[in-house]
């Protein structure tokens, strides 16, 4: 065997996740070493549409229902101080990310969406987030774009937006500046413990590290099976619409009570149209490639919710595999019976919580206590 790299800690996956984990540990002086198979934030993180979501997500409070909208909650106020976090991201890595928190607002159509959207609402309160009401009028002065088919929604200011393309890899450059290694097309064979250490087989050769952070998205649970630990984390396929620019005219984050659809309008002004509408596996290389049917409805979606849309142009869809729980709740802390490995999976909404969902691991990995009760985000949820 090749003499392996020693670390103090191995970080698996070059994500916001793990670009973000290797800055909060570089900063107080850890070493660290993140490995990544491809280029950094080429997966989920460097692909999806930049939303910065505080609430519930409103489609499995439909699909899921309320019962299961009350062990979500717990996740509210980490989706909260991230947010928090988002804001004082730009002058701490010194990169403009566009961050925008402008708010973002959920529309109902029907009166039986609008009693919904209350539910939610009355739910998100409960814990700690601010979310406003807004009757038809309402709706009509905070959010003219919208159509006037809506008879209502909430307004959570809290939302915003910021650049996919840009943050974790400003993560990766501020980690870089306080001495992080950063390995980029090295793939993680196998793992396994070596008395209080780990061994890591990599395309570059071994790795041994005191302690090792999967960070490794939709393909986080292949990594934990090779401790033996698997978990049900999945991969699904979605995609995600970019129009050209336009004068700006959509101020929030937008959301439909109705249907799926997340749209605002990016900082050069071109609209970004998604919501988590399937896209498909290739047959030919399992790939994920464009849905056709997907691509319509989503648009058709989009111009119902604000018609102003009806003359743009559409430039480009693009399909990316996003990481899911069935919970929806983030895997974070040691791995139980694994001292020494680290979880660091937020899914579906895994760009806004990135950073504190980082934070709390590099504390995790430093032996302090976060301030959070993490109880209801172990991974011993899925012990038999
Ligand atoms: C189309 C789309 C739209 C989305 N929209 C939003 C949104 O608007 N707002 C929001 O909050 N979230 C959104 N998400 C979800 C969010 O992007 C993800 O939850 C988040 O980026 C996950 O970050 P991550 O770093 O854990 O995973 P990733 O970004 O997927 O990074 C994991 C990395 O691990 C690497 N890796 C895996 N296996 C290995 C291995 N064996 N060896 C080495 N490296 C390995 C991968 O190559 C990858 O680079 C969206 C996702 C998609 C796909």
């Amino acid at each position: 065997m090749a003499d392996a790299m020693q670390t103090e800690v191995l970080i698996i996956g070059g994500g916001l996740a793990g670009c973000a984990t290797a800055y909060y540990l570089a900063r107080e002086g850890v070493e660290v070493t993140l490995i990544e198979r491809f280029d950094l934030n080429t997966q989920a993180s460097g692909c999806n549409s930049g939303s910065l979501h505080a609430q519930i997500p409103h489609e499995p409070f439909v699909d899921l229902g309320e019962d299961w909208a009350r062990t979500f909650a717990p996740t509210l106020p980490l989706m909260l101080e991230s947010i928090r976090l988002w804001r004082g991201l730009e002058s701490e890595l010194a990169c403009d990310l566009e961050v925008s928190l402008r708010g973002g607002i959920l529309v109902a159509e029907t009166e039986a969406q609008m009693r919904g959207v209350e539910r939610k609402a009355a739910l998100e309160r409960a814990h700690g987030l601010e979310v406003e009401i807004l009757s038809r009028d309402d709706l009509r002065r905070v959010a003219p774009y919208v159509s006037d088919r809506m008879v209502g929604g909430a307004l959570c200011p809290a939302e915003g937006k910021a650049n996919p393309l840009k943050a974790a890899p400003a993560f990766a450059a501020a980690a870089r500046r306080q001495g992080a290694r950063i390995l980029c097309g090295r793939a993680l064979a196998s793992l396994a413990a070596d008395g209080d250490h780990y061994v890591a087989e990599t395309s570059g050769g071994p790795i041994r590290a005191r302690r090792v952070v999967n960070c490794g998205g939709a393909e986080a649970g292949p990594i934990s099976a090779l401790l033996g630990l698997p978990l049900p984390i999945e991969g699904h396929p979605i995609q995600v619409n970019v129009t050209e620019p336009m004068a700006p005219f959509v101020e929030h984050l937008v959301y439909f009570a109705g249907e799926k659809l997340t749209l605002k309008q990016a900082g050069n002004g071109s609209l970004l149209i998604g919501g988590g509408w399937p896209a498909r596996w290739s047959a030919r290389d399992g790939r994920a490639v464009v849905d056709p049917d997907s691509l319509r409805a989503n648009l058709r979606v989009a111009q119902t919710v604000v018609p102003g849309l009806a003359s743009v142009r559409l430039i480009r869809v693009w399909p990316a595999v996003v990481n899911g729980t069935a919970d929806w709740k983030p895997i974070l802390g040691e791995a139980p019976g694994l001292p020494g490995f680290f979880l660091n999976i937020f899914p579906w909404m895994g760009f806004s919580a990135g950073p504190i969902a980082a934070r709390i691991t590099a504390e995790l990995v430093m032996g302090r206590k976060p301030g959070w009760d993490l109880a209801p985000f172990s991974a011993l949820r899925y012990a038999a």
